[in-house]
């Protein structure tokens, strides 16, 4: 066969070790999986009854227009229907963009380390790739708007960063908005908008009037708990989101996914609950680590990028055998680090007990 060679040099995504092979691998029979940012509490029981009343319609092809859920979400955001993207997962969405305004000959600008899916997305559309080094974990916006160049057509600002867990604030965003070409657009990936608490954050949904080159992307996989019905959204003037509609599969999100979101949305006390024990959880882990004189980033996340100084593969080998599933900051961009998903008190104090061993054991 003869590949198109550039998909070759676009990497392959390494997700989180999934929970059963770890089981099968060390022979266990409990496992805490902390690796893809996942919600320890599930998800609303009304998105469990919704997709309960869908299991009748199985044979039939979603509404591909997610009608039902364009209305109560464009409802909830405040923005018209024309406004919103749905996909597969707002990994979808990463993909539609890419597709849609990255060819050979054009160029893509975006930090590093960040979410992995713009670069393999722009690879794969043989894109030019320019990254620009995070400064003190956070997007140096000021070098990112000094980047672009005339083939520029996408910058990414992932907002939290992931897997720093920073964000950048509204003045800077503001400043860097007004430098950015008027034909370029700016993806804000925002996957993790609802555990956000710091008020700096920016409210971008109101900057669209503004700044129609904006698309602003969230999902019901984090806080929502939804991530196995892969659904994603992107919010972006009539005229991006029409752009987009060119390359979308025709049924890109399932009659499950769309009913068990919009069930979802409504019971936004849950998403309110789980963004309070995520703070909660979050300042468990810290507190230690502070107590163990550790640095790590200041997250405005459900999940925590901490410094251990040790080899990042051999700690996650060492927390694997005891059936905790992390994620190495080797691969993530960050050697000696550990990424960890805030769980529920009792999974926090697992991994804090088992970490407590490790950097004892290395004499910390
Ligand atoms: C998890 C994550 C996504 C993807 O979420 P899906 O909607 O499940 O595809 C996108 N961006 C970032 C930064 C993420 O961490």
């Amino acid at each position: 066969m003869r590949p198109k060679q550039r998909i070759l040099s676009a990497p392959v995504y390494q997700p989180g070790k999934p929970i059963d092979d770890v089981k099968r691998e060390f022979g266990l029979t409990e496992v805490i999986k902390l690796a893809s940012n996942e919600n320890p509490y599930g998800c609303s029981p009304k998105a469990k009854e919704a997709i309960a009343a869908q299991l009748d319609s199985l044979a039939l092809y979603p509404d591909g227009a997610s009608l039902q859920l364009r209305w109560d979400l464009a409802d909830f955001l405040g923005v018209k229907p024309e406004q919103l993207m749905f996909g597969n997962g707002s990994d979808e969405i990463v993909l539609m963009i890419s597709r849609a305004y990255l060819e050979p000959g054009t160029n893509t600008v975006m930090a590093t380390p960040t979410f992995s899916q713009y670069r393999s997305n722009a690879m794969v559309e043989g894109a030019e790739l320019i990254e620009v080094p995070l400064k003190d974990g956070v997007h140096d916006l000021e070098a990112m708007a000094s980047a672009i160049n005339g083939q520029t057509r996408v910058v990414w600002v992932c907002n939290p960063n992931n897997p720093s867990g920073t964000i950048v604030g509204t003045s800077e965003l503001e400043a860097f908005l007004k430098k950015v070409p008027k034909d370029v657009l700016v993806v804000m990936d925002e996957a993790y908008y609802e555990y956000v608490v710091d008020e700096a954050y920016p409210q971008t949904i109101p900057m669209l009037a503004q700044y129609p080159n904006l698309i602003i992307l969230r999902t019901f996989s984090k806080i929502y708990g939804l991530a196995t019905l892969r659904v994603g959204y992107g919010i972006a003037s009539e005229e991006i989101i029409s752009h987009l509609d060119h390359v979308r599969e025709p049924f890109n999100t399932s009659s499950l996914g769309q009913a068990a979101a919009r069930a979802a949305l409504k019971d936004q006390e849950f998403v309110k609950e789980c963004s309070r024990r995520n703070r909660e959880g979050l300042k468990q882990l810290t507190d230690r680590f502070d107590e163990w004189g550790l640095s790590y980033y200041p997250s405005q996340t459900n999940f925590v990028l901490v410094n251990l100084n040790l080899d990042s593969d051999e700690v996650f080998k060492q927390l694997l055998q005891q059936g905790i599933i992390v994620r190495s900051g080797k691969a993530l961009g960050f050697p000696g680090y550990q990424r960890i998903t805030v769980g529920t008190a009792e999974q926090n104090e697992k991994v804090l007990q088992a970490l407590a061993n490790i950097v004892v054991g290395a004499g910390k």
